[in-house]
């Protein structure tokens, strides 16, 4: 098995190390181009500006090879959540289109951009998870085939379809792994 975490900008290295914990040397690489996408089982999108890394994405051609890959498992957190999803309301930028769900960029407003609240999450065990929001999105019209798997304040913040996993906060921030064993376990389902 081979994760990757797109090394294109944004908190990469702390998703890498939590990876690194969790798995052998040679099941976790850094991934810079579309020709590593054809190598891997799963992919984690960290945050970022999802402007900038969507812009990145296409110049490069990694979006098509993401595109194109039938059993890659993806993770996207805040703004991979946000290139993972659907369309982005109000506003013309580009999406990988891989989930079915819209998102609103930046929509907790300004003087709530970064906030930290518990998150009750069923499908992990024991104590709830320290969910770290820093100019997230807020998940909005989420299709039928889509699991809600988290909520703050009755929207969706942590949800998978199929063979994707998304969270509009960054478990990576925490030194809590429960997200990423569960990313795992979706990772080795579609090997
Ligand atoms: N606000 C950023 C965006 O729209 C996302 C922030 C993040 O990834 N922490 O891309």
């Amino acid at each position: 098995m081979l994760i990757g975490v797109l090394a294109l900008q944004g908190d990469v290295s702390e998703h890498f190390n939590i990876l690194r914990n969790l798995l052998a040397a040679e099941e976790v690489t850094l991934v810079k181009t579309k020709e590593r996408i054809s190598e891997l089982d799963g992919l984690i999108i960290p945050g970022g500006e999802s402007t900038t890394v969507g812009k990145l994405m296409v110049k490069y051609g990694i979006d098509k090879k993401i595109k194109s890959s039938e059993n890659l498992a993806i993770f996207g957190t805040c703004t991979g959540a946000i290139l993972l999803a659907k369309k982005i309301l109000g506003m013309k930028q580009f999406t990988l289109n891989l989930m079915d769900f819209e998102v609103e960029r930046n929509a907790y407003g300004r003087q709530r951009e970064s906030f930290e609240a518990d998150l009750a999450i069923p499908v992990l065990d024991g104590k709830p998870f320290r969910g770290i929001f820093i100019r997230a999105p807020v998940i909005k019209n989420v299709g039928k085939k889509v699991k809600v798997l988290a909520r703050y304040k009755n929207d969706p913040v942590l949800i998978e379809e199929d063979r994707f996993l998304a969270a509009t906060f960054h478990p990576e921030l925490t030194d809590d792994i429960r997200i990423h064993k569960y990313f795992i376990k979706i990772v080795r389902k579609y090997l």
